[in-house]
């Protein structure tokens, strides 16, 4: 409900044209909004955006904690959150401000390839860069330099090799854009179609908004037989920045951000609110694939470079 009358205030003001969409901002002003959010690291000491793949490996392959006796994992996406943007936050309606609030661990990655800070082939867009939070690797391996490009088996995600290899029961990937496993030139294609072949048990949800995305994850996680590792990614900064631009002093972009973080605050609290949570090991991240610089991204500009992520452990 609340999401429908946020989206009512922005959807009348937006007809009437309020908003412009040539909203660059500057470097300069970029660097000092990164100044006021306590990131661990720097800009120049960024982490690739990888490393998340070798956290949440290590995760499922090391030893369970005291106490428990299982472990699940779950990466909440926002697709194309600026590292800025966590300037945003409204305290008590965050998912981001709830694991911060818990002791989470904040930091400044980086998308775009392995030749940071420097221009390479890979670009700032939504299939290279979760494609490589979730291999591991840049399109030096996996060619994914750019949506619209198919995944060969060679570099197959962390959702299908933790459940191929018995690591875990299953996993799931709820997504509302087109081109991760849905249109014929999509990243995760063949890995959609291994999955099936080989009974591999990874959910592909395609939803129809965030909405749906997050009622999906929302009920996955209500079920005693929840996936062990979910990965959900939600549209709101990459679909506000498109249409009226990236920029934390853009309204419709504060709000696009705003709206995923009510969306992630409710997926936590019920995690917390499983039956079995006390015996069980989460690891939690959020995070994004890119950022963005006026009304696009793809290029190399330290706007579109930087991305953050959040994580509990
Ligand atoms: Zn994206």
């Amino acid at each position: 409900m609340l999401n429908k009358i946020i989206s009512i205030f922005l959807i009348i003001p937006a007809l009437c044209g309020l908003y412009k969409s040539d909203n660059k901002d500057t470097e300069e002003s970029y660097r000092t909004n990164i100044e006021q959010i306590a990131f661990e690291n720097t800009i120049e000491t960024a982490n690739p955006q990888t490393d998340l793949y070798n956290i949440i490996s290590d995760h499922f392959n090391s030893a369970l904690p005291d106490g428990k006796t299982e472990k699940k994992a779950i990466i909440i996406g926002y697709d194309g959150c600026r590292a800025d943007a966590l300037n945003l936050i409204i305290k008590d309606y965050s998912g981001i401000q709830k694991l911060v609030d818990n002791g989470a661990s904040v930091r400044l990655s980086y998308c775009g390839g392995i030749n940071y800070p420097a221009e390479n082939i890979q670009a700032t867009s939504t299939a290279p860069g979760w494609c490589s939070i979730l291999t591991g690797v840049w399109a030096d391996k996996t060619g994914i330099t750019g949506n619209g490009i198919t995944k060969s088996l060679e570099y197959k995600t962390l959702l299908t090799t933790l459940t191929e290899d018995k690591i875990i029961d299953k996993a799931s990937f709820t997504t509302s854009w087109n081109g991760h496993f849905i249109n014929e030139d999509s990243t995760y294609k063949l890995e959609k179609q291994y999955c099936e072949d080989n009974s591999i048990n990874v959910a592909f949800n395609y939803c129809s908004s965030d909405t749906q995305s997050a009622n999906t994850t929302l009920k996955d996680i209500k079920s005693d037989d929840c996936s062990d590792f979910l990965f959900t990614i939600l549209e709101g900064p990459d679909h506000s920045g498109h249409t009226f631009g990236f920029s934390t002093n853009n309204p419709i972009y504060k709000i696009g951000f705003q709206l995923n973080e009510l969306q992630s605050l409710s997926i936590l609290n019920a995690i917390e609110n499983r039956d079995t949570y006390a015996s069980e090991d989460w690891l939690i991240i959020i995070t994004s694939d890119h950022g963005g610089y006026g009304t696009g991204h793809g290029g190399a500009s330290i706007q579109e470079r930087m991305t953050f992520f959040v994580c509990n452990k």
